[in-house]
């Protein structure tokens, strides 16, 4: 599973880190839904199931300090350091 990264404010830390995300990786579960789907249709049916869990618990988590791994994070930094 792929990670995206930026430059954030950290609230804990108190100062600039680097944050990560969960990415869902669509190119590669559509790669493998095509091919459960040529070895037996309901296995690629159940990873469909599969591939939409992943994508929406992925959308639904936050950016996480790599510091500290809280997710008391700010893309803006604060007005008064
Ligand atoms: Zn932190």
């Amino acid at each position: 599973m792929s990670k995206e990264q930026r430059f954030m404010y950290c609230n804990s830390c108190r100062k600039e880190v680097l944050a990560q995300k969960s990415e869902t990786q669509h190119i590669i579960h559509f790669i493998l839904t095509i091919v459960f789907a040529l070895l037996w249709l309901p296995i690629a049916f159940f990873y469909v199931i599969f591939w939409v869990f992943i994508a929406l618990s992925n959308s639904s988590s936050s950016f996480k300090c790599t510091t500290c791994d809280s997710s008391n994070i700010s893309t803006n930094l604060p007005q008064n350091p």
